[in-house]
């Protein structure tokens, strides 16, 4: 957790609930200060994180991806990381990701 302390009188901040948010809050002067929404946000991307498509790579899922020579249709760099995925129906062949290095974009290669 956090350490925090009150601009006004440098006593150590604490985190209080007002009014159905959590704020930093001095005991000593009553000063109080937003804790940082980013930190929320950040939470709230994490529970909502999903499965679904269109496919969201986490970083470390890019690095154990192989990569290939292709060209990204956006940027015109050569090389791609490359996944197969079984997106419709059992009898139908796997779809062929590919993901552009450089630039991030995503398409797809049906066979
Ligand atoms: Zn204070
Ligand atoms: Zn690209």
């Amino acid at each position: 957790m956090a350490i925090k302390f009150c601009p006004r009188c440098r006593s150590m901040m604490v985190l209080v609930k007002e009014g159905g948010r959590t704020v930093w809050k001095c005991p000593k002067c009553g000063y109080v200060e937003e804790v940082n929404s980013a930190v929320k946000l950040v939470e709230r991307a994490t529970i909502t994180k999903r499965d679904d498509k269109p496919i969201v790579l986490t970083k470390s899922g890019e690095e154990a991806l192989p990569k290939v020579r292709k060209v990204c249709p956006r940027c015109g760099n050569e090389e791609a990381y490359f996944w197969v995925q079984q997106t419709r129906a059992a009898d139908e062949p796997p779809t062929r990701f590919y993901k552009c290095t450089r630039c991030g974009y995503v398409w797809r290669e049906y066979e």
